[in-house]
């Protein structure tokens, strides 16, 4: 039998159905598609080293260790040329006529070059290099987090049918002109549960999941990586701090490194797993202005595209998951005990 479930962040419910897993088609297959490989380099790509001017003037970069040629680099995040916001002295002007408000597309809209290399995937690496990713993320959130209303999202997308329309490795920062609806929810969830516990309710959370240790796929000192009670997507996972933090832009270099860690070590499991999955992660943090908040936690969610939501889901906005997370994260801690050791070699 299916079961409903009350994602406790959210109060959206989710259905899981394992026996939809039954069907023929669509169903996610443990043996996704194997690991494409490109050429290290690509003329035609932007991002490429050597097509520097193909991008607007950078924004931040880490320059390559210092043996290398001269204004070498390991990482550049520069503005997106195609921005769905972009940058303007003024903060955004609302504007109202009967039931329609607007807001001007004031923001900014970042990609970060995560290598050189084109053909580079973040479990091919080391955890230096994932962590130089999540410093990128950390520097610019602070950069661009101000007094205006708003909200800075780091994501990630991999994958055609995650959304990726371009093969070098990148990610990419929006800062919004507003806080979406769905982040006033979890700030309403989590503010009635501060208010009736006197906690931050996704750090009781993490502690409560680590004690249970049903749905733990891995942790460090700091963090862990966690499948969620109510996973929307088949594999979700979530990568969270152990103590207390609304920000990310706020993280100590521990939390940021063992962060770096576990991510690399989940990418790789899932790829262990379900070959080269397409897949989403976003790293959410409190909006601007409630950096201090003691009720919310920063988060970053993994969703593997396995499933396509369809009339079911446009209709009650409930996902169907066939994939039961405690079932996901047994499957994960199996696939990563059985391969510690090539975690941090090159190539798989
Ligand atoms: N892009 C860019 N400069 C280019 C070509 C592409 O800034 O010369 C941006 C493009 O707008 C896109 C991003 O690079 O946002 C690639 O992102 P991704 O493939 O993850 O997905 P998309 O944003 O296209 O859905
Ligand atoms: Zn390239």
């Amino acid at each position: 039998m299916s079961e409903l479930r009350r994602d406790p962040f959210t109060r959206d419910w989710v259905a899981i159905a394992p026996g939809r897993r039954e069907r023929p088609q669509r169903m996610p297959t443990p043996a996704g598609s194997p690991v494409r490989r490109l050429p290290a380099a690509d003329p035609a790509c932007p991002f490429c080293p050597g097509r520097e001017e193909a991008t607007p003037p950078e924004l931040w970069r880490l320059p390559a260790a210092v043996d290398t040629a001269p204004g070498a680099w390991r990482l550049r995040v520069v503005p997106n040329r195609y921005p769905v916001v972009a940058p303007a002295a003024r903060p955004a002007r609302h504007h109202t006529t009967g039931l329609h408000t607007e807001a001007e597309g004031i923001g900014s809209h970042e990609v970060v070059i995560e290598s050189p290399d084109h053909d580079w995937d973040l479990p091919d690496g080391d955890d230096t290099a994932v962590a130089d990713i999540l410093r990128a993320y950390r520097t610019r959130c602070l950069a661009l987090r101000d007094r205006r209303p708003g909200l800075v999202l780091p994501f990630r997308n991999h994958g055609a049918a995650a959304g990726t329309s371009l093969p070098h490795p990148h990610s990419q920062i929006v800062a919004t002109p507003i806080v979406p609806a769905r982040f006033r929810q979890l700030f309403d969830v989590a503010r009635a549960y501060y208010d009736d516990h006197g906690n931050c309710l996704y750090v009781d959370h993490t502690a409560a999941e680590l004690a249970d240790g049903e749905r733990v796929i891995t942790a460090t000192d700091h963090t862990a990586a966690l499948a969620p009670y109510a996973a929307r997507t088949p594999y979700e996972t979530w990568i969270v701090p152990r103590r207390h933090q609304a920000s990310f832009a706020d993280a100590c270099d521990e939390d940021l490194e063992q962060t770096a860690v576990l991510l690399r070590r989940v990418l790789t499991g899932l790829r262990d797993l379900l070959g080269d999955v397409p897949y989403n992660y976003a790293l959410i943090s409190a909006p601007n202005g409630e950096e201090m908040t003691a009720y919310f936690a920063w988060h970053l969610q993994i969703a593997p595209r396995l499933t396509e939501p369809a009339g079911f889901e446009l209709g009650t906005g409930i996902a169907v998951n066939p994939v039961p997370p405690e079932q996901a994260a047994a499957e994960l801690r199996q696939v990563l005990a059985a391969r510690p050791a090539r975690i941090g070699s090159s190539r798989p």
